[in-house]
């Protein structure tokens, strides 16, 4: 359900009404839009039969929310949410924002040589895995709370904003130390707890679609971060599991469209794990700004071939260069900077 609140509602007014839907045992989930502030309300609405709430002063009117993502949904914010990342940076406007660096932090002189090649090309977010979840537990797991104090250093040395997975509740607190923006990686998509724990946060969080999981499995993954009071959610497209083998995954790029008529959260696009092959990654960008997406995640490494993890599907800085000047077009042609 959503109360949606007149523009001149008071702050006393929206206090009261506050205080009456907890009185309900209900849950009120503030939104202050640039217009006007909205309400979620969650729990059982059935209370709400015998208390209408559209007698209260400073509400315009009472909606329900048909769909089972309730503050995911664009039935309760119409309008894009744009998410603050730090250092100047937001995501979901014109804007297209583009986050580059290696699958995994290595070592600080490797992570500042790609972080360089990628600032200089034009990314404003350097991304590296500190705990790395590897189907094998023989191949390198991360390097840890080191590999995220390097990420750090690097990310102030430069002045780019940073995101790195976090693949454990245990870990949370931690990780969002020193990352500007926490990631939940595809493996992790429906670990609940995980979810319940980064939305007590306030960082922003990418939530990565999981390998096998619908769109609206990724929304309701979602709505368990904005649940817990975190509205800082972007979504990601990474690509499915499909019976096609001559990619990693498949990139479901009707999932970017898609998630943009339901949800008002910003999408990426990782073109990287779904192409798996770097010789793809360049035409799956294009693709992703072409759908509308409101940036990517690239894996760049200045070695692939000594590269910890994922090495194959990780641009040379060149390539990552050349690739950013054709972005540029699609950009430009989207009516959006980059
Ligand atoms: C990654 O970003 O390096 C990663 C492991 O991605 P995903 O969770 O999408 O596989
Ligand atoms: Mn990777």
């Amino acid at each position: 359900m959503i109360i949606v609140l007149r523009p001149d509602a008071t702050q006393a007014q929206i206090d009261h009404i506050i205080d009456k839907v907890q009185k309900l045992g209900l849950k009120p989930m503030v939104s202050t839009g640039t217009e006007r502030t909205i309400i979620g309300v969650i729990g059982p609405e059935d209370i709400l039969r015998v208390t209408p709430l559209e007698v209260f002063p400073g509400i315009e009117k009472v909606m329900p929310v048909l769909a089972p993502y309730k503050l995911v949904s664009r039935e309760f914010k119409r309008e894009d949410s744009v998410i603050d990342l730090g250092r100047g940076l937001k995501i979901g406007d014109k804007r297209i924002i583009v986050m580059a660096g290696p699958c995994a932090i290595e070592n600080y002189e490797t992570v500042l040589a790609i972080a360089k090649e990628v600032k200089q090309a034009g990314a404003t977010v350097l991304r590296g895995g500190a705990f790395k979840p590897r189907t094998s537990p023989y191949s390198f797991q991360g390097l840890g709370e080191e590999g995220l104090k390097i990420l750090k250093q690097v990310g102030d040395d430069l002045g780019l904003a940073t995101v790195s997975e976090v693949m454990d509740t245990r870990d949370v607190g931690l990780v969002e130390k020193y990352v500007d923006i926490l990631q939940i990686g595809a493996r992790n998509m429906q670990n609940f707890n995980l979810l319940k724990e980064v939305g007590l946060t306030k960082k922003p969080v990418v939530l990565k679609r999981g390998l096998s999981s619908t769109v609206k499995e990724l929304l309701m993954s979602a709505e368990y971060i904005l649940a817990a009071g975190n509205f800082n959610v972007i979504l990601c497209e990474r690509g499915i599991r499909t019976f096609e083998d001559s990619t990693r995954n498949t990139l479901d790029i009707s999932a970017v469209p898609v998630i943009k008529q339901l949800s008002h959260l910003p999408v990426i696009v990782d073109p990287s794990h779904a192409a798996g092959k770097w010789g793809l990654v360049t035409a799956l960008a294009r693709a992703g700004i072409a759908a509308g997406c409101d940036g990517l995640i690239v894996e760049v490494h200045n070695h692939p071939e000594d590269a910890a993890s994922d090495g194959a599907q990780s641009l040379l800085p060149a390539n990552f260069a050349s690739m950013f000047q054709d972005l540029k077009k699609i950009a430009q042609a989207m009516d959006r900077g980059i």
